[in-house]
């Protein structure tokens, strides 16, 4: 799992406050700065990391915590709460149409998992009783579509695609026709990443979106790839609007800030996290159930 360094670390602090029976105002500061070192250390982005430091401090020198019976307890249960915060409080769910089909275009740099992340939700749809349809719209990559069908194929759910001659606009508006015909009330677009954000990408990212006129752009994020993966929300939220953020790859071994990072920083929640390369391994993601996995 991607924080567990950062947990470790977080865990060791906290643990230090947890049994004091008294907590002056100099322990919290030098948890804080523990704790800052440590999420700066998991590649959080800088001005986020003040702002969570700031906020926890400012609670945790009240009078009422530092004076109550159990300082060390209140000051972790305070931690907790910003960790949640931070990650967006609440489980944001998917936003359906109210008529059918729901459109969900997924976006994201190259290697992101799209692809698979497309599949996998599908499968979770299509165990919620949908019938969703898997558009192939990376036309650039090489073995994309071929891809997204073997992976429609292990979830048994109908993909189309026209090939990689017809523009993604074309084929995005064919799917949607498609999708009217045969019933499908949910169409998983899977588009085109690049190794790195271009303005060709953007502006076709653009055009399909004033085409099929989505109803949750879905970015696709790395967890692994830290302070990048945020600048690149970032941009295409700037740039297209998105709605959500899936984080892939949060099976990783690595640092995992952008998973801390994207909320505050794009203010778009996190709608789901992916834990492994296999088609079920998806969930949706609740801030409070990985702020206690990280703090233990
Ligand atoms: P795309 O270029 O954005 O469509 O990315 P792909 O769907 O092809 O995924 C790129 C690679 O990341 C593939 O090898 C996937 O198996 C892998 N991958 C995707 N999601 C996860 C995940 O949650 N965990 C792990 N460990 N690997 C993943």
């Amino acid at each position: 799992m991607v924080f567990e360094g950062l947990a470790e670390k977080l865990q060791n602090t906290l643990s230090k406050l947890k049994g004091k029976g008294k907590v002056s105002e100099k322990d919290v500061a030098e948890a804080m700065r523990e704790v800052k070192l440590a999420l700066l250390e998991a590649d959080v982005n800088f001005k986020v990391v003040k702002d969570f430091i700031n906020k926890v401090k400012e609670r945790a020198v009240g009078s009422d915590v530092l004076e109550s019976l159990t300082p060390g307890q209140q000051i972790i249960k305070i931690v907790n709460e910003e960790l949640t915060a931070l990650m967006g409080t609440t489980q944001s769910k998917l936003t359906f149409a109210s008529k059918p089909p729901t459109i969900i275009m997924m976006v994201g740099l190259q290697g992101a998992g799209k692809t698979t992340t497309s599949g996998k939700l599908a499968k979770m749809l299509k165990k919620q009783g949908k019938r969703p349809l898997l558009v192939a719209g990376d036309i650039y990559r090489p073995a994309a579509i071929k891809q997204l069908q073997v992976v429609g194929g292990q979830v048994d759910v109908p993909v189309f695609t026209l090939g990689d001659q017809t523009s993604p606009v074309e084929i995005a508006k064919a799917a949607l026709e498609h999708a009217n015909k045969n019933g499908n009330d949910v169409m998983l677009v899977d588009t085109a990443g690049r190794l790195h954000i271009d303005e060709a990408l953007m502006e076709e990212l653009q055009n399909i979106k004033s085409a099929i006129k989505p109803h949750e752009i879905l970015l696709v994020v790395d967890s692994m790839t830290g302070q990048d993966a945020v600048n690149v929300a970032q941009h295409f939220n700037d740039q297209l609007g998105v709605d959500g953020v899936i984080l892939t790859k949060l099976d990783g071994d690595t640092r995992g800030g952008a998973a801390l990072s994207v909320r505050a920083v794009t203010n778009k929640p996190i709608k789901f996290a992916a834990l492994g390369e296999k088609l079920d391994d998806l969930e949706p993601f609740h801030p409070d159930r990985m702020a206690s996995r990280i703090l233990g």
